[in-house]
């Protein structure tokens, strides 16, 4: 099969939606930004050994990487307008190509986000993709713009994902994890929320935003950085999953909290007079000075691909 049947076969058909004026077939494809908004741009790649191993299911790779970088347009409080898909691989093989189509439509239903093209090479096993959405363009959320007396907040439940990968990787054979508990962590690894909904709801209102991708002292340390402050974070008031503490205790639990990465959760930070939604939590304030500080040590400094 060549690249071109590829294409037609596991690509043309998740191409339509609200904002697309033209799909995947010609040279380049035509979206409509809305008036009065500014189109936001994010690009993610996935390299297998770098970002993942090749024992991920090619369904939970393909919903994985559109959420993580759809999780990049939630943190900028933008709705969503469209995807393309940069996919470089040593051979065609047709099941995992199915799955990988299968992973990629769901969460390009789930998130409203088309795909409008790509490229389809021959090499090491890859995907780049860029998403791209739109604001108003005074209503994008900045990791710069926390201020002082702000809350801290975060969306979801932190340490998750982190925990969820150990898990797959086999490193707690020993430990007895309850069976619903089990798939539950390790589905917050390979199918992250990505939270685009609460990004827009939050843009009128958050002072300075961010994504969860590298673990929360990572992340919270470069909004504090972008913002000329400092995140005072309370490990009390971290949300954890009651199956993350029954794996592995509150301790341990707030230490995958803190350090894990990929959660794909928001965190973000709320004037004083602005009511705190729903499903958020406050773990902390804004304070004068710089870096982050918590009450709890944390043993690991986190998560990064380059070591
Ligand atoms: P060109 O040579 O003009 O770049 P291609 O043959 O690379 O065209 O691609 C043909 C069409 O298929 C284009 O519309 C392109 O955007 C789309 N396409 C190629 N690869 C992918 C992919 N992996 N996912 C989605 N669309 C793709
Ligand atoms: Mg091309």
């Amino acid at each position: 099969m060549g690249e071109f049947d590829v294409i037609t076969r596991y690509f043309s058909s998740l191409g339509s939606g609200e904002f697309v004026d033209l799909s995947v077939g010609d040279d380049g494809a035509a979206l409509t930004v809305p008036p009065n908004s500014e189109l936001i741009v994010s690009t993610d790649s996935s390299v297998l050994d770098t970002h993942f191993t090749d024992d991920l299911f090619p369904e939970d790779l393909g919903y994985k990487a559109v959420a993580s970088a759809a999780s990049d347009l939630a943190a900028m409080g933008a709705d969503p307008l469209g995807m393309t898909l940069a996919l470089t691989m040593p051979t065609v093989d047709d099941l995992w190509l199915h799955g990988l189509s299968q992973g990629l439509a769901r969460a390009c239903h789930e998130y409203r986000l088309p795909l409008v093209g790509g490229d389809t090479t021959r090499g090491p096993l890859s995907l780049t993709l860029t998403v791209m959405g739109f604001c108003p363009p005074h209503q994008k959320l900045l990791r710069t713009g926390a201020n002082v007396g702000d809350r801290v907040c975060v969306s979801g439940y932190l340490g998750d994902a982190a925990f969820g990968l150990q898990v797959m990787q086999g490193k707690y054979r020993g430990l007895e994890i309850d069976f619903d508990d089990q798939d539950y962590l390790v589905s917050r690894f390979t199918h992250p929320t990505a939270r685009l909904d609460l990004g827009c709801r939050i843009r009128t209102l958050a002072s300075s935003c961010i994504d969860l991708s590298d673990g929360l002292l990572r992340d919270a340390a470069h909004v504090a950085n972008a913002s000329g402050v400092r995140l005072a974070i309370q490990s009390a008031a971290i949300p954890l999953s009651s199956a993350l503490i029954a794996a592995v205790g509150k301790e341990q639990a707030l230490q995958f909290a803190l350090n894990g990465g990929e959660d794909y959760e928001l965190l973000f930070t709320l004037p004083p007079d602005v009511d705190v939604p729903s499903e958020v939590t406050v773990i902390g304030v804004v304070d004068e000075g710089m870096g982050v500080h918590c009450d709890v040590t944390a043993r690991s400094q986190g998560y990064e691909h380059f070591h």
